[in-house]
């Protein structure tokens, strides 16, 4: 049986171990890594001025451009020869993102992994099928280590395949999911499509989703039609992969592992914390890893610390769903959209449209242009005019009034839109070219 008393440590306990880790981390990068050294030096501040983990904010940050300008290995803060294992992601402006792993790292990456799976009550006794994609992106093997860590049955199918997919986790009696949000939907219209109707030949009971923004709306979508519970993981390749923080059975917040990640949530403009419990974006500091050691590393990811405690017992502090990356937000007509808030409105339509859409931006003279296409259901589809031009302004409507600027909404005919197996693809930003 899968146990880890660091879950529950005392608040002050926990610090303590917070507090020994950032002293030997910010040596040691201080010691290894150019940047750091660079930076530190700029400011002033010196690895003996970090006496605990209140020392924390003394420290500069670091963002995803420090990484990139380091490709590929000069970020490593541990000789070559004891890295065993790169990920890599692929960014927006060509270079990859190159994070390197020791072997301890990989060790704390599957007991992360193997923890976050055990918070959804996955056991030694759990079939995991993982169906994120395996390769240089961190979601499959990630979860891969830490199913195994768990001692549960582990089924690496790796996405795509759909219908293999689908016998497997039907015939191996897979009780826990992991994928993208956007691929548990996609299974779940192949499961109905390919006639898996009778609905007893599965046990699947959770799933485990993550790599993408997804609201709590699609979570229930998803719930319902896989009749599971669906739980929301949190990571990023360039701290690990997923294993950062996890939902718990009360679905009520993701717990951090603070232990070896400590969170910051500060606003984005000033850097300054924000108070807690208020929204901003999430800095983490790698408090153990050896082969990219990463100080207040800025994730982008807006969230707000959860305020309370959790009715599971466990004391590491909770954020909210990430509702949003703020290198997703787009901004329209000088208003800033998240697609999960564009998703919410959606789901609250109900089953009279898809849950696929695509959102599409552009710019004609110097005005923006905004549309989403969105997918009629096949239950709903018809021909006739009058009932879809409501449905297209009842959406319009919703549009507005939540998002705070009109879209231009057009519906498309079922199953028109391409479907993903990996992460969905929802943006078409097409002013970006133009410029
Ligand atoms: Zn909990």
């Amino acid at each position: 049986m899968y146990s880890d008393n660091m879950q529950y440590l005392s608040r002050e306990e926990l610090k303590k171990v917070q507090s020994e880790r950032l002293v030997k981390v910010v040596k040691k990068v201080y010691d290894n890594v150019e940047i750091y050294r660079k930076k530190m030096d700029a400011t002033g501040v010196k690895p003996e001025d970090i006496k605990s983990i209140d020392d924390i904010t003394k420290l500069p940050f670091t963002v995803k451009h420090d990484l990139r300008e380091s490709y590929p290995f000069n970020f490593f803060s541990a000789p070559q020869s004891e890295i065993v294992r790169v990920h890599a992601s692929s960014g927006t402006t060509g270079k990859l993102t190159v994070v390197g792993y020791t072997q301890n790292d990989l060790d704390v990456w599957a007991d992360m992994a193997a923890r976050c799976l055990s918070m959804t009550g996955a056991d030694n006794n759990s079939v995991v099928q993982v169906s994120f994609g395996y390769g240089l992106f961190t979601g499959g093997l990630g979860l891969h280590d830490g199913s195994q860590r768990l001692g549960a049955l582990t089924v690496p199918t790796s996405s795509g395949n759909t219908l293999r997919q689908l016998q497997l986790m039907r015939d191996f009696g897979a009780d826990t999911l992991c994928c993208t949000p956007s691929y548990a939907i996609y299974l779940s219209e192949a499961m109905a499509k390919e006639g898996f109707t009778d609905r007893s030949q599965f046990k699947l009971k959770r799933g485990i989703f993550g790599a993408e923004p997804w609201s709590d709306e699609m979570r229930r979508d998803i719930e319902k039609r896989l009749q599971i519970k669906a739980y929301d993981i949190y990571g990023l390749s360039e701290i690990m992969g997923p294993g950062v923080a996890m939902e718990c059975e009360e679905q009520d917040g993701l717990h951090i592992n603070e232990d070896h990640f400590f969170p910051e949530i500060v606003d984005p403009d000033t850097l300054e914390p924000v108070p807690f419990g208020e929204k901003g974006e999430l800095v983490i500091t790698t408090l153990t890893k050896e082969g990219i050691p990463l100080i207040r590393y800025r994730t982008r990811d807006i969230t707000s610390f959860k305020l309370g405690e959790c009715k599971c017992g466990r004391t590491l502090v909770r954020m909210n769903r990430v509702t949003g990356r703020t290198d997703d937000m787009l901004i329209i007509r000088g208003v800033n959209v998240f697609p999960s808030q564009i998703e919410s409105v959606l789901f609250n339509i109900g089953d009279r449209i898809s849950p696929h859409y695509q959102i599409i931006v552009d710019r004609v003279g110097a005005l923006d242009t905004f549309e989403i296409q969105i997918e009629i259901s096949e239950s709903y589809f018809s021909d006739e005019v009058g009932k879809l031009q409501a449905l297209k302004k009842e959406i319009e409507h919703e549009m507005t009034s939540n998002l705070g600027i009109s879209a231009k909404i057009t519906l498309v005919s079922p199953n028109s839109l391409s479907r993903s197996e990996g992460k969905a693809k929802r943006i078409i930003d097409n002013r970006k070219k133009a410029n």
